[in-house]
């Protein structure tokens, strides 16, 4: 190869997208419990990705918005097979802003092992592997991002698909009510309601969803009982 030849072909892989594809810029990769949906309490490797675009008023993991390092899908492969576990978490941040973390999620599926995604709902999930359960966000009113679901979102209407709430006040009690309702989402998927933590208290999320016999599932993050004072790797 000549040597402007070869300068090109450097160029190339430096911009090259698939070559991109297999950095992902991650944020903390833990072993914990997990603490959140059906698949509470199972044993899990969490893979936390880089950088988020909303800015929900409840968020409790500011620190990843910005804060992580590169790191090859391999290389993330290699740390998840360390800890011999069955199920992976994908969070962030938001997992979906990074090509890469699509690749990440089917390579792990197709290692066997079972995959679970936190998504914000705004990014449309059309090109996440069909193994891969995904958790989808639907931000109420006063989350601080109101009217940033992506309605693509409500395709995935299989048992598989949960859909969560972080309810912040009565207002967005009877909002997401009323959207669940509207969307039938009970038909097929488990709904979740989480109480946003310092607005709402878990009694009072109970008490409104017995009261108003709904049918959605209350949620509470575990983790966050086990480990009261830890503010990252749980
Ligand atoms: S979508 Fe998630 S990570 Fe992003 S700001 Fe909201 S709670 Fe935080």
């Amino acid at each position: 190869m000549t040597k402007a030849l070869s300068l090109v072909f450097l160029q190339a892989l430096v911009v090259c997208p698939i070559a991109n594809m297999d950095k992902i810029k991650i944020n903390e990769i833990f072993h914990s419990i997990q603490g959140e949906t059906s698949y509470t309490g199972q044993r899990t490797v969490f893979v936390r990705t880089s950088g988020c675009h909303l800015r929900c008023n409840y968020c409790d993991t500011t620190y990843a918005y910005y804060e992580g390092n590169k790191k090859t899908i391999d290389e993330i492969i290699d740390r998840v097979n360390s800890y011999q576990v069955e199920y992976v978490c994908v969070s962030g941040g938001e997992p979906l802003l990074q090509k890469g973390t699509y690749k990440l999620m089917k390579e792990l599926c197709d290692l066997g092992y079972k995959v679970s995604l936190e998504t914000s709902g705004d990014i449309d999930c059309k090109d996440v592997d069909l193994r891969v359960k995904k958790i989808i966000d639907i931000k109420t009113p006063d989350s601080g991002e109101a009217d940033t679901f992506n309605l693509n979102n409500l395709e995935y209407r299989d048992n598989f698909t949960e859909y969560k709430f972080v309810i912040c006040s009565e207002k967005d009690f009877l909002w997401a009510e009323d959207f669940v309702d509207k969307h039938k989402l009970l038909e097929k998927n488990n709904v979740l309601y989480s109480p946003s933590y310092g607005k709402i208290s878990e009694r009072w999320l109970a008490e409104q969803i017995v009261e108003k016999k709904s049918k959605v599932r209350l949620q509470l993050q575990l983790h966050k009982y086990i480990w009261p004072s830890a503010e990252r790797g749980v």
